[in-house]
Parts: C-alpha cells; sequence; structure tokens
C-alpha cells in the first residue's frame, strides 16, 4: 500500500486553509516530501511526521511556491536531531545553488545555535542530487522514478513515480500534458496534478495571472492524461484560482467530462490510499 497525504493544496496566493504545494507519500516504512511550500512542517506535523523521519526530499522544480520553507525543512531537522543525520535532496538542476543560499542565509542562526548548545557540534548537513531523468532512488521495496516534465519556460523541470509493491503514484508537479508525464503516470494508482481553470483565469484582468494559463495543465487536461494513461484516481491539488467555498463540484465536474475513474478535490491533509 502507498498513502499519499496532500499536505498543503494552495498556489502561490496566500490562503488562511491551504498550504504551499507539498505533498507526502508513505510505502514500505518510507516517508518522502516533494515539494516543500509555504507551511510544510506544520501539516507535515499534522500528518504524524517529524522532520526527522522523513526518508528524503524531492524537489520538482525550483519556484518559490513549492520551495519557500525547505529552510525550514533543513534547519528543523537539524536542530532537532540528536545525532548528525542528512537530508537527502534530490532535484533538478540549480537545486544545489538554491541549498547554498539558504545554508548561506541560515549561517548567523548555525553560528548562535553551535555556540549555545554544546551537544550540538555538526553543521546542517544536506546531500543534493540534480537529476533531469531516470531511477532516482531505490530502497526498502521503494523505487521512485523521474522524468522531465513541460513547464516552460521554467526548466528544467521533473515529475516523480513512486513504485512499491506493485502500487504506482505519481507526483506531476507543474507542467503541461507530455511524454514524460505519460511516462509516469502509465496504469498509476493515483496521479497527483497542479490545475489551474482556465475558464476562470482567463476572466481575471491581470496580465500576470494570465501569463500562468500556458505552463499548468488546466483541469481537463489533467483527466486527459489520467484517462489516456489508465490511471485510477486523479487527484487535484495547487488549483488556480483559488477555489471558492463550495465549489469541488465544479472542478470535479470538468474532470468527469474527460475521466472515468475517481476524481478527487485536494484539501490539505487530504488522504488518499493504493488499495
Ligand atoms: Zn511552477
Ligand atoms: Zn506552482
Amino acid at each position: 500500500m502507498i498513502k499519499v497525504t496532500l499536505l498543503g493544496t494552495g498556489n502561490p496566493v496566500p490562503d488562511p486553509n491551504r498550504g504551499g504545494s507539498a505533498t507526502l507519500v508513505q510505502a514500505g516504512g518510507n516517508a518522502y516530501l516533494f515539494d516543500a511550500g509555504r507551511g510544510v512542517l506544520q501539516r507535515l506535523l499534522g500528518a504524524g511526521v517529524l522532520p526527522g523521519m522523513l526518508s528524503a526530499v524531492l524537489l520538482t522544480h525550483l519556484h518559490s511556491d513549492h520551495i519557500t520553507d525547505l529552510n525550514d525543512v533543513i534547519t528543523t531537522r537539524w536542530v532537532m536531531s540528536p545525532v548528525p543525520s542528512v537530508t537527502r535532496l534530490w532535484g533538478p538542476q540549480r537545486t544545489q545553488e538554491v541549498v547554498d543560499g539558504i545554508l548561506a542565509m541560515l549561517q548567523p542562526d548555525i553560528e548562535y545555535r553551535l555556540a549555545h548548545h554544546e551537544d550540538l557540534s555538526w553543521t546542517p548537513d544536506v546531500a543534493v542530487t540534480e537529476l533531469n531523468a531516470g531511477v532516482v532512488l531505490q530502497e526498502n521495496g521503494v523505487r521512485i522514478v523521474a522524468e522531465a516534465t513541460d513547464h516552460r519556460p521554467v526548466e528544467p523541470t521533473i515529475g516523480y513515480r513512486i513504485e512499491h509493491d506493485g502500487h504506482v503514484v505519481v507526483i506531476g508537479g507543474d507542467t503541461i500534458p507530455c511524454d514524460g508525464l505519460d511516462s509516469l503516470c502509465a496504469n498509476a494508482d493515483i496521479y497527483v496534478q497542479t490545475v489551474l481553470r482556465d475558464d476562470l483565469v482567463s476572466m481575471i484582468p491581470m496580465q500576470r495571472f494570465q501569463d500562468t494559463i500556458d505552463y499548468h495543465s488546466s483541469v481537463a487536461q489533467a483527466a486527459q492524461t489520467a484517462a489516456r494513461n489508465r490511471v485510477k484516481k486523479l487527484v487535484l491539488t495547487h488549483m488556480v484560482p483559488t477555489p471558492a467555498p463550495g465549489s469541488a463540484h465544479e472542478w470535479i465536474a470538468i474532470a468527469a467530462e474527460h475521466f472515468d475513474g475517481e476524481i478527487i478535490f485536494g484539501e490539505d491533509l487530504t488522504v488518499i490510499e493504493t488499495q
């Protein structure tokens, strides 16, 4: 069984009820965090997981709404751990540059804590692996595969396929439909996709909003990707624009025009499990 917990279902616009992009995938005793948006550690605790319990952190891309609380994951793991503990981090090219910047920003804090706590004698340790595609890791019966996705002009971006005991979960990230996404989604049990309502965004009289239409999957496109690849459950997250209260049925109805399987409208801490 693979368990997916939506930690943050929000978009870049702050929302009192939706954290920033982050999804927890638990399988075979491992806990993997995909992206680390606003409020990730509060939601992680809501799912019963401490930062030190994360097996690895994997980033889909380096847009701020997906990484803004990565510093919190790194520093809180460091300061809460009784022994040195490495944060293993996978992401696209330039992930190391982001981590170097985070560690530079945390330098005063690191110095204060090292000086104050006698039993803390090591600095935060982040092992970064940058990749475009391929097998990310294989451990304890879990295999994670990455493929290039299409969120241009943001590039590179990657999606992930998590396999365990015959079950498959896909974290699409911000992307339009593309070959890489199709190969990740083939026969998946659960496909988590960040989505946008082009019918609504096109009515917002602000160019900066309208710019987002052409580099996200619309709800219809996410549903078409799910249908084309024989996915069992489609999970909508990172909804753009922020859904009006009580509008979940509209989003589901749009997807249902293109996809016969189960459609889940994501809220923070929604849990979805494979059989
Ligand atoms: Zn993005
Ligand atoms: Zn995003």
